[in-house]
């Protein structure tokens, strides 16, 4: 895990996470990220030092996509980074249903095997009779 950032730096792709808020400095336009527990707090702009209140959850895609200042290489690296953490995240999400879907089929044999085992022991005690 990278380190949280607890003041304001310029927006860097490759240390943007999702649990990072992406905004814009209202005194000097400039794109900033900052950890998302900072939302609401009064900061100092790193780059033009005005005080400035860090706003809601801003999602760091959206952010990007309507900043006219972001060229397209900060855009390219920003969503080849976001596809690098998607792809992680599914194999993550691949691997637990898998292991999920195995802890299920091992269940589902046990409650057949148990079913038999039920139905061989009442046919035991009908031979039986009362
Ligand atoms: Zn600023």
């Amino acid at each position: 895990m990278p380190a949280k950032k607890n003041a304001p730096e310029p927006l860097s792709p490759e240390t943007v996470t999702e649990h990072d808020l992406v905004f814009d400095c209202p005194e000097c336009k400039k794109l900033l990220v900052i950890d998302e527990r900072a939302a609401d707090l009064k900061i100092n702009c790193p780059l033009c030092g005005k005080e400035i209140q860090v706003p809601q959850q801003v999602h760091v895609t959206q952010a990007i996509e309507h900043h006219d200042a972001a060229t397209g290489a900060e855009k390219r690296d920003l969503l080849q980074k976001q596809i690098a953490e998607n792809r992680m995240q599914y194999t993550e999400a691949m691997n637990k249903w898998h292991d999920h879907v195995t802890q299920a089929n091992r269940l589902k044999v046990r409650i057949q095997k148990l079913d038999q085992d039920h139905e061989k022991m009442e046919e035991q005690l009908k031979k039986i009779g009362k």
